[in-house]
């Protein structure tokens, strides 16, 4: 379940169709990644933590301030659940969340797989040979690993794609997306 794979950058067939794109395409892609967080208002975020079973509804960021108490309840709820240790979630990753929550128009709850990994946790994942990176962005609380309870794998792997913003990994077998906040790359593990 914690299987992050190293990276392979865009597979062969989709650098091809990447390459066969025209003007039309770009200009629509271009209106695709245009920013939609707005502002002012509210961002809020729901998760559920598949290995503890703890879930939380939290509007982390109000009227231009992340908000530090709800920013300490998400860090609690993607904590590593090996160790129960704690980082500073990145609020890069909440908003890229934010993002493809409203695109999507989802109502669910992003399902966790995975959020922090100690460094302690992740050698030990590397041990067991889960395929995890040596030094994987888990670690500093800038990766995720989530799905979608109704499914729509799929989808979410395409909008983190079209927003082009960040490592994004799909894992079909194990039915989760990686989405993290480091530099632009994709896979499938
Ligand atoms: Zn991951």
């Amino acid at each position: 379940m914690t299987s992050e794979h190293n990276p392979i950058v865009l597979p062969l067939p989709e650098r091809r169709r990447f390459l066969s794109w025209g003007v039309g395409t770009a200009l629509a892609l271009a209106l695709a990644v245009a920013p939609v967080l707005a502002r002012t208002g509210e961002r809020s975020l729901a998760f559920y933590n598949l290995h503890t079973g703890e879930s939380l509804r939290t509007t982390y960021w109000q009227d231009g301030r992340y908000l530090p108490q709800e920013l300490a309840a998400v860090n609690h709820i993607l904590r590593d659940h090996y160790s129960n240790e704690e980082r500073p979630m990145a609020t890069a990753l909440l908003d890229l969340l934010f993002d493809l929550q409203q695109r999507l128009d989802l109502r669910q709850p992003f399902e966790v797989v995975s959020g922090y990994r100690s460094p302690a946790t992740n050698a030990m994942l590397r041990e067991r040979g889960s395929g995890v990176a040596k030094h994987s962005l888990h670690m500093v609380g800038e990766a995720i690993d989530v799905r979608l309870p109704h499914g729509q794998l799929e989808q979410l792997r395409h909008a983190a794609y079209r927003l082009h913003d960040g490592g994004v990994g799909y894992y079909p077998h194990s039915r989760f997306v990686h989405l993290d906040v480091g530099r632009v790359r994709r896979w499938r593990g």
